[in-house]
Order: C-alpha cells, then structure tokens, then sequence
C-alpha cells in the first residue's frame, strides 16, 4: 500500500461548470463522476496514472456520459446508486454499504441522498464528501425527481455529518448561489466573508471547492431551514406563516427557483 504517499484530491474541470473529482495516491486513480471521458484521458497522460474504480452519484448525464468510454479503455469497477436508469454499473450500491478502493487506501460510506435524482447516493470517506448534485456550495440541487421533504431528509442526513468534512460538489455554481443567500440571508457576517474570500478565488479562476461542512451551516440558506432569517425569508416568499421546517425548505427552493 503507497500509504506513504498523500491522498490528492482535485478537480478535473469539464463542460462549462462540472467537476469531475480526481482522487489519486502515487499513481493510482479514482474518479468521481466523469460526465465526459476526454479530460479524464488527458489528465491521467500528463500524469501517468492508472484507473482502478469510477464512482457515480446520480443518473445525469453531465455525471456519467464517460463512463462507456473510459470502461472501453480501463476494466474497472463502477459503483453507482441502485435503483436509477445507469446501465454501465458493475457495483449498485446503496445506505450503509460501504466501498473499498484498496489501491487508494481509501473506504466511503455510502449515503442515500434523494430529491435531485429519485436514488441519488453520497459517498462519505477519508473526512471528504462527494456528494454530487444533492449539496452545493451556499446551494443544493434542483428537485427534477423528489420532493422538499426527501431532499430536506437527505441534506439533514449530510449535514449531521462532522464540520470539518470537505464537500466536493459536482459543480462550481458557487458564486451565483451565494447572491441569491445574499439576497434572503443579507446580515448573516460569515457569509459576507465567503462571499469575498470565493470571489476573488473565481476572479483567479481557481475553484471556490471544497468547502467545509461547518462553513455550509453557517452560510448556506438549504441547511438553514431552523435559523429565524432563513423562516422569515420563506414567510416573505410565501406571504403566510411557514409553520414547519419542510414548508420552509420548500419555499426558499422555490424562490431559488424564480430567482
Ligand atoms: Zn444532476
Ligand atoms: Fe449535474
């Protein structure tokens, strides 16, 4: 085992704002979600790396669209969530299964994540979370296949998660989720700070990811449905009184939405 190598952790930028997650030790290779096959081929030459295991988190194509073409290339194992349309699978995987990458050294959990996708999964390992399109920087995820309270659930289960865990989301829509926090959350300080700090990573054109769990409970309004801001923003949206935490999800996705 090259344990005494560093588990690296970076972005293979793809289309206009995915990430596809490379996670590697010495010269060997993990990938999170390759919704395209092409920068994966390049980023593993420039570095001679060796594919041992693809992980998927939902059924979009912007996440799986490569997976053909690598597979034609590298017989590798594929996890993926049961119970989606994902026909390149070799492992479906779902709550409390538990995945090994062994030339990694690495193990995740797997987390049911629906609300986005109708069996959207996480993976939760090596104080990381690759947590697709279900968590977002100062975001989440549109609801195409559940409904607030599933997605709620699932973004409840995440955050319960410890504050120190790095969240790689499978999109750098960072700065665009962070005006519209901005807009229903205007007082809250340390979301005017990450507001700055992001900025000015994405004016460098570096990546605003990963984030940390702690920074998303204090910043993002999708985690927040219990803080008197985030229940007077949706009681604004509304125009009646939100009575439950579910309603309040419900109506600031909403606004999200229309925004
Ligand atoms: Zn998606
Ligand atoms: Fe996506």
């Amino acid at each position: 085992m090259n344990t005494h190598h560093p588990l690296i952790i970076e972005p293979i930028p793809a289309f206009k704002d995915n990430y596809i997650w490379a996670l590697r030790r010495d010269t060997q290779l993990a990938i999170v979600d390759p919704g395209d096959a092409a920068p994966v081929f390049a980023y593993m030459q420039q570095r001679e790396l060796t594919l041992t295991a693809i992980l998927t988190t939902h059924h979009h194509a912007d996440h799986v669209g490569g997976v053909a073409q690598l597979l034609a290339q590298h017989s590798v194992p594929v996890f993926g969530p049961k119970n989606e349309p994902i026909q390149v699978l070799t492992h479906a995987v779902s709550e409390g299964d538990e995945l090994e990458i062994p030339q990694l050294d690495v193990r995740f959990r797997v987390i049911d994540v629906p609300g986005h996708t109708r069996a959207h999964i996480a993976y939760y390992g090596a104080g990381a979370l690759f947590c697709g399109d279900t968590l977002f920087a100062c975001g989440c995820g549109r609801l195409f296949e559940g409904t607030p309270a599933q997605m709620r659930t699932s973004l409840t289960k995440l955050r319960d998660l410890p504050d120190d865990t790095l969240v790689y989301c499978a999109h750098e829509y960072t700065l665009s989720n962070i005006s519209f926090a901005r807009m229903i959350d205007p007082n809250n300080a340390a979301l005017i700070e990450r507001e700055r700090r992001d900025t000015g990573l994405r004016a460098a054109n570096r990546p605003t990811l990963p984030s940390t769990l702690g920074e998303e409970k204090r910043t993002n309004p999708f985690l927040r449905w219990e803080t008197p801001e985030i229940i007077q923003a949706a009681q604004q949206h509304l125009g009646a009184p939100a009575g439950s935490p579910d309603q309040v999800f419900a109506a600031i996705r909403d606004w999200k939405n229309r925004a």
